[in-house]
């Protein structure tokens, strides 16, 4: 996924500025909603996304940064996902579907198609750049990109890398649940993680109630995909996040609807870096961002190449152009400290 918004500034976010209408952390309540806003991810039949992460209101849930949600989009209307070669840096990307599928090639020298059910993990480190083209026979396209910021101890160390992984699911009175970063309900995923976190799917059937156990020193955000959820009996809108804070060992989600729901799990103790980002990249600096912005433009050894792309149109770029950096020096987000649960 590429971040194509029109004019993709820096988010500063403050201690104490400005909370979302319907954040509640000032007044005890435990559960502040992150309302999402739509973006079109470009293209001639652009498809629109669901973006939650980041917002002014809130930047980060651990090392979550970014949180695109969409569909389900009729293929045939919207055109699908089509994004050239494009880069990144100092994260890595989650995607996850729920319908359709992905062909994603890296400039690691993977190739692979993103199917449901299976973490498609891709660790851009000191740099790398990627294409994700829904496939022809994708009819429906259904699901959700999401980032994590690396550390700073590793950030530019790691390897380019894309992992692969599909969990078993996780049966409880009510649901499952497929666990794809860190560990939940006593199932740990595999995939290596670089500071502490948690991810997954976790379907309620209508009118069911879960108490989850969760790990107290993580905050926790609720992506509502379908149905009508509950987080600590504060409603979710669908395609909103519900945001929890730290302190608490479990979370109490609920069906509150006659129709199964889906929602993604996103958790993590609080980063504690401050972080610059700018469309693609995540730095720590405005003159970083800079100059990863000008090392793209020239094609530079930093990003490697996608090698066997084929969009949509046969016309399309092969390759997304950085957009112009603001006049303005880049700062660092200062993300809302984590408030507790009473
Ligand atoms: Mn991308």
């Amino acid at each position: 996924m590429s971040n194509t918004e029109a004019h993709p500034d820096e988010v500063v976010c403050h201690e104490g500025g400005l909370p979302g209408p319907r954040s509640s952390c000032a007044d005890g309540v435990p559960v502040e909603i992150i309302e999402a806003r739509e973006v079109p991810l470009g293209g001639p039949r652009a498809m629109t996304v669901r973006r939650t992460l980041p917002q002014r209101q809130r930047s980060m849930i651990g090392a979550w940064c970014f949180a695109d949600h969409y569909g389900p989009d009729d293929v045939s209307s919207t055109g699908g996902m089509d994004v050239a070669p494009h880069p990144h840096t100092g994260l890595q990307t989650v995607s996850w579907l729920f319908q359709g599928a992905i062909d994603h090639i890296d400039s690691g020298g993977n190739v692979g198609r993103v199917l449901p059910g299976q973490l498609n993990l891709m660790t851009a480190g000191h740099g790398i750049c990627h294409s994700e083209v829904s496939t022809r026979e994708t009819t429906v396209l259904h699901g959700v990109q999401l980032w994590l910021a690396l550390p700073d101890a590793v950030r530019d160390t790691l390897p380019r890398r894309f992992q692969h992984y599909e969990p078993e699911p996780v049966a409880f009175e009510g649901g499952s649940a497929l666990v794809f970063l860190g560990s939940l309900l006593g199932v740990a995923s595999p995939v290596d993680v670089h500071s502490p976190l948690v991810g997954a799917e976790i379907r309620l059937e209508a009118a069911a109630m879960l108490k989850l156990p969760v790990d107290p020193a993580f905050e926790h955000g609720v992506l509502v995909d379908a149905g009508e959820v509950s987080l600590e009996g504060v409603s979710v809108p669908r395609g909103a996040v519900g945001y929890a804070g730290i302190g608490s060992d479990r979370l109490r989600l609920r069906n509150e609807g006659a129709e199964p729901a889906r929602l993604v799990l996103i958790g993590g103790a609080p980063f504690g870096e401050d972080i610059v980002m700018w469309w693609n990249f995540v730095g720590r600096d405005s003159d970083e961002i800079a100059r990863y912005r000008r090392e793209w433009q020239e094609e530079a050894d930093r990003f490697g190449r996608v090698e066997g792309y084929v969009g949509h149109d046969p016309e399309g770029l092969t390759r997304l152009p950085a957009p112009a950096l603001p006049g303005v020096r880049l700062h660092p987000r200062q993300n809302r400290p984590p408030h507790v649960q009473g």
